[in-house]
């Protein structure tokens, strides 16, 4: 290890994001959540042309962000049926919502100032960039039949944590991998903390479960909700996420936030997206009436659990039944050898929190996905045989 880097760093692994590489086959990408549709031709013609006249390469991009904050203010209105407008002081924009998740931290913890809790499974960014800052993570664990938070735990996790204290709190709305949102006990639950601590409601999945706590974020200082554009709005490759909160916090934000941090194409794409909403999150429903169906497959199976989900992916363990029935004697190696048999026939999902995680795509992927499995399951229970 290199004598100037923090000796914590030596501990940490690089994040991978595509396990499919180097694969003998292509793949279909289940491992992501992304959508499975690239943008319309018309609107890609329409940015190749944007991008032709009107962005000057040589200049800097608008390091404010005024246009794509206000449409950003006037969708949140809209979509959350809010009673009076979200201003662009309420928003702040990220290079993806991960590196909003990176500001929060720096905003609140870095320098032993807090630290964080997650109930785990949860979506992983939030430890691993909390890792890299030296930020420590308090994980409590969640019901193993519904994935609701115990809130004992977790309440017990925020009175007893010191030096530091817990500062931020950071749940999935729906969660990620398990598909649930949150409960009306978990949410008078985050309004009963202490206004000392943060809760970041990750609304990633949104545009599927049209469940959202935007009018907290909008009442309470303390409150903040992340969405991103890398899903429902088919637009992950240009990396854009937002914040929405009361000014106080958004104004911290912006103070810690790189100063170009969004490249102008990513702004015009995100504008783009905004003003031809309508059409481009239609591809909601097709992901809906895939998933249940996928669902209802693969609920006939009764070696699997296949957990209801309000994203646009499901999230399944071996059933009790399905671990013997399979051959296998420990759920982990039985789910990873799963997970390479599928990898193998060309499906990529992602193995995750002590279960499996299929995102939906096309309805040719999700066919594949359904076969693929059909096969390595009658493979596997007469191998194991
Ligand atoms: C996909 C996802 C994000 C999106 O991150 P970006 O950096 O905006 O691509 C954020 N939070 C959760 C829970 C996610 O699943």
């Amino acid at each position: 290890m290199l004598p100037f880097i923090r000796h914590d760093i030596a501990g940490l692994t690089a994040y991978t994001p595509h396990p499919g590489e180097g694969a003998a086959q292509p793949l279909d990408p289940l491992d992501t959540n992304e959508s499975p549709y690239d943008l319309p031709d018309f609107l890609k013609s329409a940015l190749a042309e944007q991008y032709q006249q009107m962005i000057a390469t040589n200049r800097y991009p608008d390091g404010g962000h005024g246009a794509l904050k206000a449409a950003i203010a006037n969708y949140v209105t809209e979509s959350g049926h809010l009673p009076s407008p979200v201003q662009p002081t309420h928003i702040s924009v990220g290079n993806g919502s991960d590196e909003l998740i990176r500001s929060l931290l720096i905003a609140t913890c870095l320098g032993g100032n807090g630290a964080i809790l997650v109930a785990a499974p949860t979506f992983s960014m939030y430890g691993i960039l909390a890792k890299t800052l030296g930020i420590s993570v308090v994980s409590v664990e969640r019901n193993a039949a519904t994935f609701e938070v115990d809130l004992a735990v977790a309440q017990q996790a925020i009175e007893m944590t010191q030096n530091p204290p817990i500062r931020v709190v950071f749940m999935v709305h729906p969660n990620s991998p398990t598909g649930n949102a949150l409960t009306d006990a978990e949410l008078s639950w985050l309004r009963s903390l202490s206004e000392d601590v943060l809760v970041v409601v990750d609304e990633a999945y949104f545009e599927f479960s049209q469940n959202t706590t935007v009018a907290e974020a909008l009442a309470r200082p303390n409150w903040v909700i992340l969405r991103t554009f890398s899903k429902a709005f088919r637009l992950a490759a240009h990396r854009v996420g937002y914040a929405v909160a009361q000014p106080p916090l958004i104004n911290a934000l912006e103070k810690v936030r790189l100063p170009y941090n969004l490249p102008s194409f990513s702004q015009a794409a995100a504008l783009a997206a905004l003003t031809h909403r309508t059409q481009l999150l239609a591809s909601v429903t097709e992901t809906l009436k895939e998933r249940d169906r996928l669902a209802q497959q693969l609920s006939h199976d009764a070696r699997f659990q296949v957990w209801p989900s309000q994203a646009n992916f499901l999230y399944g363990r071996l059933s009790e039944s399905g671990l013997p029935a399979l051959g296998y004697t420990d759920p982990a190696a039985g789910l990873a050898d799963i997970f390479q048999r599928l990898r193998s026939h060309g499906t990529l999902i992602r193995h995750t929190g002590g279960g499996l995680r299929l995102t939906i795509g096309n309805p040719d992927e999700n066919r594949r996905t359904w076969e693929n499995l059909k096969k390595v399951l009658a493979v596997t229970a007469a191998v194991n045989r």
